[in-house]
């Protein structure tokens, strides 16, 4: 844990001089709409209250140096006219990355000095690698005068982590960090970037969101995700639609009977069914926050969940865990959040009845022979901004 005046000074001390500005960017959480973004569809993320700062200072000399008090080991030195995508550069892709898409979009920047810090708990599902680049690309937005708006920097970033560092991510992330506001979760339609600021204050309601990090992450994972989107485009191929975003919920039934008879792998149906539902879960936790009913929105968690796990199959014991043990112990609602095979859950939970959810989910790890998973309530904070 660094303050700003901390961060100033180790930046001071590594660049020997002080920092033009401090900036920050959160993690998130994604309340419901998994798997939905590569589909043109919806998601419902929250900014988390931990962040990713930067301290930045510009060059004109064409030098990019980069730097985390996270991660062990000196100064990455580049050159900005040199960047080049997939060369590797460990956790210093994200940031340069983002120099990188800035100046394939055109924008004069001319090199910086930037000292990075986050208490985004990384691997964890949380979105730590979009804070940084989030961070990094407002940062410079500011002090280039670049006149980018928040969801253009969200782009940017996404450029940065799927051409450059070479992760296929959809773009919710990125947004989610850039856009989201306190009190607030962000419905976001990834087919045109719409977005909507959906009131969401627990504590007015009584309610706490944990978020449980069982901090593990299984193998598994990369290949899935690449698998499960190209199935998603399979099924899109095989009903003649562009994205399956463009199926409509109620005609879901007769869609997943058309590709069975089409002879789509009974996987593609599964995924299919797991999309269109997830998208209209979204609508419905839209449309139950919009009615203050915000309790009633835990049972939605908890069937996304079994779509999850049971139609796109990309959850795991752990993560099962601790959506079945704090259902059990009278949790309104549970789901895991992120792209699964580890990583994070979300609980949707009365105030009073949190930290007996939480006690519950710890006894049952250690009777599973599970490590201790992180347990914080996800308080919705405010997006991207200048600290200092
Ligand atoms: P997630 O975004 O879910 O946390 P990712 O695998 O997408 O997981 O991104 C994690 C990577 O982001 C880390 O392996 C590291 O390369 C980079 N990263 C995240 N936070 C930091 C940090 N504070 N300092 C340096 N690199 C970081
Ligand atoms: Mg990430």
């Amino acid at each position: 844990m660094t303050d700003d005046a901390e961060l100033t000074a180790s930046f001071t001390e590594l660049y020997g001089g002080a920092p033009e500005g401090i900036w920050a960017a959160p993690g998130r959480v994604n309340l419901i709409g998994e798997y939905t973004d590569f589909n043109d569809g919806f998601v419902m993320p929250l900014a988390l209250p931990h962040t990713a700062r930067a301290a930045v200072a510009r060059r004109t000399d064409g030098e990019l140096r980069l730097h985390s008090t996270d991660v062990p080991g000196g100064v990455v030195r580049l050159r900005v006219d040199e960047l080049t995508p997939n060369e590797g550069h460990g956790w210093a892709a994200y940031p340069a990355g983002v120099v990188w898409a800035l100046r394939e979009a055109g924008h004069p920047v001319t090199g910086a000095d930037i000292q990075l810090t986050s208490t985004v708990p990384t691997g964890a599902g949380l979105s730590s690698s979009a804070a940084l680049e989030v961070v990094t690309g407002l940062a410079l937005n500011d002090l280039f005068g670049l006149g980018l708006a928040p969801a253009d920097l969200a782009v940017i970033a996404q450029r940065a982590e799927n051409a450059f560092v070479g992760v296929p991510c959809g773009v919710m992330d990125q947004m989610a960090s850039a856009c989201c506001t306190e009190g607030h979760a962000l419905h976001l339609d990834t087919r045109d970037l719409g977005r909507r600021q959906v009131p969401f204050d627990l504590s007015a309601h009584g309610l706490r969101l944990l978020v449980v990090d069982t901090r593990v992450k299984h193998a598994l994972g990369d290949g899935a995700y690449a698998e499960r989107r190209a199935g998603c485009e399979e099924g899109a191929r095989l009903l003649g639609i562009r994205t399956l975003r463009e199926l409509p919920y109620e005609e879901l039934g007769a869609a997943l009977d058309r590709l069975a008879e089409a002879g789509a792998d009974e996987s593609v149906v599964r995924y299919v069914r797991h999309v269109v539902g997830d998208n209209q879960r979204v609508e419905r936790v839209i449309a139950l926050l919009d009615a203050g009913e915000v309790r009633a929105a835990g049972p939605v968690l908890t069937a996304g969940h079994r779509s999850l796990r049971d139609d796109l199959r990309v959850s795991c014991a752990e993560l099962d865990l601790v959506v079945d043990t704090a259902n059990a112990a009278g949790a309104l609602g549970a789901r895991m959040t992120g792209g699964g095979f580890g990583g994070s859950a979300i609980v949707l939970v009365e105030e009073e009845r949190a930290d007996a959810v939480t006690k519950s989910v710890l006894e049952a790890f250690t009777s599973a022979g599970y490590g201790t998973p992180g347990v914080f309530p996800a308080v919705p904070s405010a997006g991207a901004r200048r600290l200092v």
